[in-house]
């Protein structure tokens, strides 16, 4: 790497950082990592990788260990609420491609990040960002500065409001989830529910405004379910990933389903519950001076019924790098401005594909009760469109015409916000 390489500071090391510091790295780039907590755990339960997210870890150096960690069933079932019986089936590279552990995701993307020799520096709470120069203060008062700065610093980013130049608060979606995951030999053994045990598996049970999916985790060792419900609750949305849930509410719920599963899902002694906080989208990704960019939950959260947000945070990762290097150093606002160009549109559809499936789901049942018959093909997942882009080279083939309306931007010192108030978004797949 020779010293005039392009200097990146990634703050976050989520699997959106590290996602990112490989893209960078990739590119040529010098590249280190600035991460608030010491030591990561195995935090959280069923992620999705994609296929676009996996095509461009593969040229990363990263697929093997990943293709390890996800779920082998070739299919999943989409059942009725009470009843369990199936109402659609469909191949389960169409919901999420590879259906892991997020945990055992993370140690395989961090692992890879320490095998490129990227440093990750732990402990380090990023707390101020000074984007003339650009900077970023960590809260020992140690100051860093790059060349450009990217903000992955998931749903709670601190960099987002100094983007906004406001402070963006969360808002809850309405709706929330019970999870929870144990190894599947704890619970007691009962003919009942053994087909959800014996194999890998996918299912999913949708009723009125709920569904409950089910899957196992780490080659059928782990059984781990997540009920999601309407959240009454008026309270402010917290947006805590280790809040308590109670157990009785669950089964309370759990009344109504298909007893089969409700005979497991009862006998966990405890669970998460996870408000599922949303943010509306913001009109700018990249800072007043054009230095510090935002990637991933820090910018374009998605719904767990979306299943991409690290995908598309992956994706964000490839397709800033590119910028950065068509662009050359010394054109750091032409590439991340480019950069939110290019992604808007496909990021706002990936993640309204999540909220539609979700009201698919929770309205199905109605069809059924006003004489009617689901038509499978209605409450199918429909991310497959996603899969086939390939985010680095959409980034080369589109470069010429966004940058040059970019440059233009620049020059005029009016660079357009990523969307009109008001517009509605158009749902494409
Ligand atoms: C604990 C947890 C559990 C999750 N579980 C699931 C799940 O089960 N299923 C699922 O689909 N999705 C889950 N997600 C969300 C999913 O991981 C993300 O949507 C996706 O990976 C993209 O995340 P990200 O990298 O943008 O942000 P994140 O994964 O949130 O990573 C952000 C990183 O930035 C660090 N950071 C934040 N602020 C600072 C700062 N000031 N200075 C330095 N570092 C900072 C954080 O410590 C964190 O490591 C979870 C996220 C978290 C944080």
């Amino acid at each position: 790497m020779s010293d005039s390489a392009m200097k990146v500071i990634v703050v976050g090391a989520g699997l959106g950082g590290c996602a990112t510091a490989m893209a960078m790295h990739a590119q040529g780039f010098q590249v280190e990592i600035f991460e608030k907590v010491r030591e990561f755990l195995r935090l959280g339960d069923s992620l999705g990788l994609g296929e676009n997210a996996l095509r461009l870890l593969k040229r990363w150096g990263l697929h093997e260990d990943l293709i390890k960690i996800g779920n082998k069933s070739k299919m999943l079932q989409i059942r009725h609420w009470e009843t369990g019986e199936i109402i659609a089936q469909q191949p389960l590279m169409d919901m999420a491609g590879y259906v892991g552990h997020r945990g055992d995701y993370h140690a395989a993307f961090l692992k890879r990040v320490h095998e490129l020799g990227i440093p990750i520096h732990m402990g380090c709470n990023v707390v101020s960002y000074d984007d003339t120069i650009p900077s970023l203060t960590l809260a020992t008062g140690e100051v860093h500065k790059a060349d450009v700065i990217v903000a992955v610093d998931g749903i709670k980013s601190l960099a987002r409001e100094l983007v906004l130049g406001f402070e963006d608060k969360p808002k809850s979606s309405g709706y929330a989830c019970f999870r929870a995951f144990f190894k599947g030999n704890l619970l007691d053994p009962d003919p009942i529910y053994q087909e959800f045990l014996e194999k890998e598996c996918v299912n999913i049970w949708i009723g009125h405004d709920v569904h409950l999916i089910q899957n196992t985790l780490r080659d059928g060792e782990e059984f781990n379910w997540i009920l999601n419900r309407k959240d009454p609750s008026k309270l402010d949305p917290n947006e805590s990933w280790f809040h308590q849930g109670d157990m009785n509410e669950v089964r309370k719920i759990m009344k109504t389903c298909d007893p089969r599963i409700a005979a497991a899902v009862n006998q966990t002694k405890e669970c998460l519950d996870w408000k599922i906080c949303y943010r509306d989208p913001i009109p700018s990704w990249v800072s007043k001076n054009n230095t510090i960019a935002l990637i991933g939950d820090a910018c374009h959260p998605h719904l767990p019924t979306s299943a991409q947000g690290a995908s598309q945070a992956t994706e964000s990762g490839a397709v800033l790098a590119v910028c950065l290097k068509l662009a050359g150093k010394g054109q750091v606002p032409l590439a991340t401005r480019v950069y939110e160009k290019l992604r808007f549109d496909r990021v706002r559809s990936s993640q309204l594909n999540g909220e539609d499936l979700r009201d698919r789901w929770h309205n199905a049942l109605r069809t059924v009760e006003t004489g009617g018959i689901i038509d499978p093909e209605s409450i199918k997942l429909r991310n497959r469109w996603l899969y086939s882009f390939d985010a680095e080279a959409d980034t080369v083939a589109r470069w010429r015409e966004v940058s040059s309306v970019v440059r233009k931007e620049l020059e005029d010192r009016n660079v357009t916000p990523l969307f009109e108030a008001g517009a509605q978004p158009v749902l494409i797949g």
